[in-house]
């Protein structure tokens, strides 16, 4: 069965479409173009989104939980119910991140991590059943950071880069490892750099105290994007730029940033979005499982968080965010002038780029996924469809 879906405008997200026609055949895109003087074919039922907007589904590279579940304590059982949840935001891939734990549980929980994503992988989804947003990989946020910059990842968790570590956390992810974020500048961090970056890892540099010089060599040895830009990272100087002078001035790095309005004051968040560019600029979310629930006390991985109005904190410094991506999509357009197109871009070709997958995820087009969200012109998402379902 063929589905033919229409709304008054498609972003690709490079290009935007009036009266798009985005026709899907087995969960995966066969075609996507204007309906005028199209005729739909009697094998093809249409789907009218009427005034709404179709976009590629939100793909968020960094986020540790919602809904009540963390992604490092839950059981693969209990991640489609956070599939369900990052859906109702848009959301429909993503890349659960582990935070700095002992390392014998952080191996148990890849383990569990990498049950969850084989298990997405053989899902079928059906109609008439909510959306769920899907794990493709994970992101080994630590435990390879600076003691300087670690913010809330509790230092005793901390690791000395060594292949044989990486090799240990890459076993027990059964390879399903896809960002590494990492401190270029602690001893050992640029042979793991290089190891991680030819197996394909998404090597971003992050909780960092590395002067530029440090940062550069880093992407020599193959890193190619940076974690939650200007948070945990040595402040930028005009005479002493660091890691963040060498992540804002060089094209080869993509970067992330929370978006929050907490997290970095917007005026900031335009100078990044200026630097990076409609092609390099990533949303993420950093959120944690208190996102979509009531204040109180959560976990993130073995850290206790504080929730109260919209701020985690835990012994003061912040610890992950709340915030969800349609909100950080909105929240670019207010704070910039970048048009909801290019803040959908920044959710999705670009955390797909950065990691390796695009043409598969983060576009509409022939070949690609058919995970898309149906927005209102504002920017509310009205409905998320994974594998061509959901509607
Ligand atoms: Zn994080």
């Amino acid at each position: 069965m063929r589905t033919a879906f229409t709304a008054t405008r498609l972003f690709t997200p490079t290009e935007e479409i009036l009266k798009p026609l985005l026709e899907v055949e087995d969960g995966r895109i066969t075609e996507v173009s204007s309906r005028s003087g199209k005729e739909i074919p009697s094998n093809t039922s249409l789907v009218d989104f009427g005034e709404a907007v179709l976009t590629p589904g939100f793909f968020d590279i960094h986020i540790h939980g919602g809904a009540g579940l963390d992604v490092m304590l839950a059981s693969p059982s209990d991640l489609p119910r956070l599939g369900k949840f990052l859906a109702t935001h848009g959301v429909t891939a993503y890349f659960p991140t582990t935070v700095a734990a002992p390392l014998d549980a952080t191996c148990a929980a890849l383990g569990r991590l990498a049950d969850a994503i084989e298990a997405a992988q053989s899902t079928v989804s059906t109609n008439g059943e909510p959306a769920q947003a899907h794990p493709l990989g994970i992101h080994l946020e630590g435990p390879f950071l600076s003691h300087k910059r670690r913010g809330v990842h509790p230092p005793e968790n901390l690791v000395t880069p060594t292949i044989e570590v990486f090799e240990r956390l890459w076993q027990a992810a059964r390879g399903h490892v896809r960002v590494l974020t990492i401190a270029p500048e602690i001893p050992g961090a640029l042979e793991v750099i290089t190891e991680a970056a030819r197996r394909n890892v998404c090597v971003s540099i992050g909780h960092s105290d590395a002067e530029m010089p440090v940062a550069q060599a880093a992407v020599k040895a193959g890193a190619r994007h940076a974690t939650h830009t200007f948070n945990a990272m040595r402040p930028l100087d005009h005479r002493d730029p660091g890691i963040i002078g060498e992540v804002l001035t060089d094209d080869r790095l993509s970067a992330d940033i929370i978006v929050d309005g907490i997290h970095v004051a917007p005026a900031i968040v335009k100078l990044f979005l200026q630097a990076k560019g409609t092609e390099r600029a990533v949303l993420i979310t950093d959120a944690i499982s208190a996102t979509g629930m009531p204040d109180g006390r959560y976990q993130l991985g073995p850290i206790q968080v504080d929730v109260k109005d919209g701020k985690c904190t835990s012994g003061g410094s912040l610890a992950g965010s709340v915030l969800t991506m349609d909100r950080a999509v909105r929240n670019v357009t207010q704070f910039s002038a970048w048009s909801l197109r290019d803040a959908v871009r920044a959710a999705t070709l670009n955390p797909a780029r950065a990691v390796g997958l695009a043409g598969k995820h983060g576009v509409l087009a022939a070949g690609a996924r058919a995970d898309f969200t149906v927005l209102s012109a504002a920017g509310e998402v009205l409905k998320t469809i994974v594998h061509g379902h959901g509607f």
